[in-house]
């Protein structure tokens, strides 16, 4: 149990009820000091009032009663039309400028200024950020006004901010010099950004033209949306393209699109289809939601971003639930995704509550879903690294295993298996074969004695021997394997039974004259009979020339053996 002094109770109502009232309502707004050029004011307090009815004319909003705040504010989606009051003073001899910046004010409706001296409205100036001819107050995605000071003057600012979803905003008063510098630098970091996952788009897009591997597709569209969506909700599209106001509004889509893009890669980075069926319907149904959406949105793009967080909420929901099945199911990328979503859903959601009014304006809260965005965009390229290498391992796995299957361990000759699917080939190909091809058949002669004198090690090294002087002899064309335990074949396209004849003679008589050496010191001859056939031209039949072969081995090892027939 956790016991509460009454002491400490006290003490911690004292300053809640401290803090509570001099951030509200007891504390007056400072007057701030404009002196010459150098101001800035980047930081400061200010007063701030949410007009609930969204009609209140200037002369009635002046009238009401102002919430003490910091000059950065999310005020949430029940905050359309907020007012805020600055009160500057020039306590100088000489005239002054300054300069009022809404950073922010790209994607606001509408943002006004109104100046009052001495109770009484001196100046308005309303950039509805909709009516081009009010533009000339929009300065690279800023609204920016110069305000100037009399001397010794006291006047007093009251800024109408007008959004079109969610209230937040952050004010900036400048000199001259400052403010332009402001303006300047504002998008350098963004443009970085942007400028970094442009360049994972081009690769992706590249790696899928150049593999046809779809989660490279997917990737980049995720890239390409996340990306436009970061370029819009920084300004950097209004910057550079002047896109303002309900514009911005109607591009938010991008991030509607974004989540279809990751079920999308989802589903083919984990296979689901083949692997994970239930998993594979609960995001088609979700992906299904989302396509909707995104279509309702092309013609109602302020209802379709109203259920748009509502379903961002049912995908993050489904995804990390996938996620963990795949986390049990021990699949290999299933962690990587895991941190990757976490992440984003993490900083998403700060962002959120900010947007609500929910959260304090700070930096992770007010760049959360960019944050999000670029850490789950990072390490989801670890992922597709990683799909890359394991696709680069099965690959040479199944490489492994085909060679293996096609081969024989003892002499790494091909087996007779990859013979047969070789010669057919080759004889199916050409029907008729327009040039002679011919096939030798050899058997090793007594081998059974060579394996009862010498034992089987040393007849295996004798196959071996053998297998390699006939791989020497043989061209490059020639198909050669094992075609049994002590036999072997040769399959000889462009070859007429008679240079076989030459080809077999040299072998067999090569082989007689070596010494082979089945164990230390100790050597022995071998040697071998052949039998000859021709393929029939007219109808080329693989089975059918090696049983001919093998009639002529069979006279060959009749005749006496270490020596070739040809069948006729
Ligand atoms: P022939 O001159 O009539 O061919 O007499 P052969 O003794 O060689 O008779 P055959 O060709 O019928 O016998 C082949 C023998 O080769 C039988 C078998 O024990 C032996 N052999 C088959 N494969 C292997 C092998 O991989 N290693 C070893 N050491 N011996 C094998
Ligand atoms: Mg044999
Ligand atoms: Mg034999």
């Amino acid at each position: 149990m956790i016991s509460i002094r009454p002491a400490s109770f006290i003490s911690i109502l004292f300053v809640l009820c401290t803090l509570l009232l001099t951030s509200k309502v007891l504390a007056a707004a400072p007057v701030h000091i404009i002196k010459d050029n150098h101001t800035q004011l980047e930081q400061f307090q200010m007063e701030y009032f949410v007009d609930k009815s969204e009609t209140m004319p200037f002369e009635t909003v002046q009238k009401q009663d102002f919430i003490l705040s910091p000059n950065s504010l999310s005020l949430g989606t029940a905050s359309k039309v907020t007012w805020s009051k600055i009160t500057l003073n020039n306590p100088t001899a000489v005239p002054t400028k300054v300069y009022l910046h809404h950073p922010h004010a790209y994607h606001n409706k509408a943002v006004g200024l109104y100046e009052v001296v001495n109770n009484k409205l001196i100046n308005e100036r309303v950039l509805d950020l909709d009516d081009q001819t009010t533009w000339q107050w929009m300065y690279r995605g800023s609204a920016v006004f110069e305000i100037s000071l009399e001397p010794n003057q006291i006047k007093t600012l009251f800024v109408n901010s007008t959004s079109f979803s969610h209230q937040w905003f952050a004010l900036n008063l400048y000199g001259e010099d400052l403010s332009k510098r402001a303006l300047l630098g504002q998008f350098t970091y963004i443009a970085l950004v942007v400028g970094m996952l442009l360049a994972l788009i081009i690769y992706n897009f590249l790696m899928f033209f150049s593999s046809r591997l779809k989660e490279h597709f997917y990737y980049a569209c995720y890239l390409v949306s996340g990306g436009f969506w970061i370029a819009l909700s920084y300004g950097l599209l209004a910057d550079i393209f002047n896109v303002f106001g309900y514009n911005t509004m109607k591009w938010h889509l991008s991030l509607v699109a974004m989540p279809i893009f990751l079920i999308l890669f989802m589903t083919n980075i984990f296979e689901t289809k083949k692997r994970y069926p239930v998993e594979h319907w609960s995001l088609l149904i979700v992906l299904a939601l989302l396509s909707i959406n995104f279509i309702y949105g092309l013609f109602d793009i302020v209802t379709a971003l109203k259920y748009s967080s509502t379903l961002a909420a049912v995908m993050m929901a489904v995804s990390l639930s996938v996620t963990f099945s795949m986390l049990f199911r021990k699949h290999p990328v299933a962690v990587f995704f895991l941190i990757a979503h976490g992440l984003f859903v993490l900083f998403s959601g700060l962002a959120v509550l900010f947007y609500k009014g929910m959260a304090e304006f700070n930096y992770i809260n007010s760049h959360g879903v960019g944050i999000g965005i670029l850490l789950e965009a990072l390490l989801l390229s670890l992922i597709i690294a990683h799909r890359i290498r394991s696709l680069e391992n099965l690959k040479t796995t199944q490489a492994d295993l085909q060679i293996q299957a096609s081969t024989d361990p003892l002499t790494h000759l091909f087996n007779r298996r990859h013979f047969s699917n070789a010669a057919n080939k080759l004889l199916t190909n050409e029907n008729p074969i327009k040039t002679p091809t011919s096939i030798t058949i050899f058997d090793i002669d007594h081998f059974k004695n060579i394996n009862d004198t010498y034992g089987h090690t040393c007849g295996d090294k004798a196959i071996k021997c053998v297998a390699e002087l006939i791989r020497m002899q043989s061209r490059q064309e020639d198909i050669l394997a094992r075609y049994g335990g002590e036999e072997f074949i040769i399959l000889m396209p462009n070859t007429s039974l008679n240079d076989a004849h030459i080809l077999t003679e040299r072998i067999r008589t090569m082989l007689e004259k070596t010494n082979i050496e089945v164990d230390q010191n100790k050597f022995i001859n071998i040697t071998i009979s052949a039998g000859i056939a021709e393929v029939d031209p007219a109808s080329p039949n693989l089975q059918q020339t090696i049983d001919c072969a093998d009639k002529a081995l069979y006279e060959s090892k009749n005749n006496g053996r270490n020596q070739s027939q040809l069948y006729k």
